[in-house]
């Protein structure tokens, strides 16, 4: 069976789209239900970008916090508030929810988008093709480029149990507006390791055993924009993230990531680290899985003049270690991409735990 997926429905991309943003939201606004709801990173706080928001009577604020990445918690306390506020204005529910931020901003917009018209905890929809009812209308504005959020079926949070994402047709978003100007201020090894998150996406993508032609064509062709990114620093350098990073998303939504995402959630989960610096330390130790890449991230490292942190793996405790692998063993499609179907027999408790305490 071929993956018959969905995708975003509209795009925009351009410098200085965003300000089209109020007329693309106007068609979404009706009569009986007219509410926007912004969900925007609070770093922009006190930056020009809240008053580019086309904010009209009966829309709802949300800044949201991102210092930790999403948990499921946070999003249902999220929903309650849209919920309790848009009911207050005589509306059923919002007309639509705009994520304005970087990946964990986009993926908070996308759950609070689903969570509006699913009953129960978010916690209950993580995992493949829980969701039944479709989202409320939802759009995206990424102010960073590299994950792919912005063109994936999942929404990556961090629930009680696992670190999981709620992935279904109905998380995909219905516009995504791509705006290089809005990354561009980003503080630069933020910006490093979210385009990394790219990069690896695009390696893993382009050395597993999933790839077909679609993934190919995406990866190749993102690969070559990161290059010029990160090692050229040509001047259009912030259009390329952007778009590389959608196609890195188109890449591996036909194919898969790998072993450097499967270690890079076991150390999200146990100890907090971050999607794109955990991905960079981890992938920083794979030279056996994928030489190519990263001798290559390497440079791409010196380049731009970014040292990883190093030795993080020295306070997990023999408990936490274990913890960790069963995150990262539990995710057997990447492994399976990876390392075939034998990946079992070749990937042992013990070469994940040798590969962990090197980071
Ligand atoms: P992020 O959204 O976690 O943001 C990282 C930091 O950068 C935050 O402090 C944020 O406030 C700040 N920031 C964002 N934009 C900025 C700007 N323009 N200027 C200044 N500061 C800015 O970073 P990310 O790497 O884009 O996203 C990582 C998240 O994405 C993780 O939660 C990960 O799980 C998720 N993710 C999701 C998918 C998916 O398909 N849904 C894929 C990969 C990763
Ligand atoms: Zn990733």
């Amino acid at each position: 069976m071929f993956r018959n997926f969905k995708t975003i429905s509209r795009m925009v991309f351009g410098r200085g789209c965003f300000d089209q943003l109020g007329d693309i939201l106007s068609e979404q606004r009706h009569a009986d239900r007219a509410g926007i709801v912004f969900v925007v990173d609070d770093v922009f706080q006190d930056t020009a970008l809240p008053k580019r928001l086309p904010f009209e009577p009966g829309d709802l604020l949300l800044w949201v916090n991102v210092d930790d990445e999403p948990k499921t918690a946070y999003v249902d306390q999220l929903t309650a508030q849209v919920r309790q506020s848009m009911s207050a204005d005589g509306q059923p529910l919002a007309a639509g929810v705009v994520g304005i931020g970087g990946g964990s901003t986009m993926d908070l917009a996308k759950a609070v988008s689903l969570m509006l018209t699913n009953p129960g905890s978010s916690a209950d929809y993580q995992g493949w093709d829980l969701i039944k009812q479709p989202a409320v209308y939802h759009a995206a504005v990424p102010t960073l480029a590299g994950t792919g959020a912005e063109v994936s079926r999942t929404t990556v949070l961090t629930g009680p149990q696992k670190k999981l994402g709620i992935n279904s047709d109905f998380t995909v978003f219905d516009q995504v507006v791509l705006d290089p100007a809005l990354i561009a201020d980003a503080p630069r090894e933020q910006r490093f390791y979210t385009g990394m998150d790219c990069y690896i996406h695009c390696v893993e993508s382009l050395a597993g055993t999933y790839l077909n032609a679609f993934s190919q064509a995406y990866g190749e062709k993102a690969l070559d924009m990161c290059r010029e990114v990160f090692l050229q620093d040509v001047p259009d350098s912030d259009d390329k993230l952007m778009m590389a990073s959608f196609f890195g998303g188109m890449s591996i939504a036909y194919s898969q990531v790998g072993v450097c995402h499967a270690l890079s959630y076991g150390l999200s989960f146990g100890l907090g680290i971050h999607h794109g610096i955990g991905n960079s330390i981890a992938f920083d130790q794979l030279d056996a899985y994928y030489p190519e890449g990263v001798a290559e991230f390497r440079r791409m490292l010196d380049v731009q003049g970014v040292s990883l942190p190093r030795g993080i793996t020295a306070a997990a405790d023999d408990a936490l270690m274990e913890k960790m692998i069963d995150v990262a063993l539990g995710l057997d499609p990447l492994w399976e991409n990876a390392l075939g179907k034998d990946w079992k027999t070749i990937m042992t408790r013990d070469k994940v735990r040798a590969l962990y305490r090197r980071m």
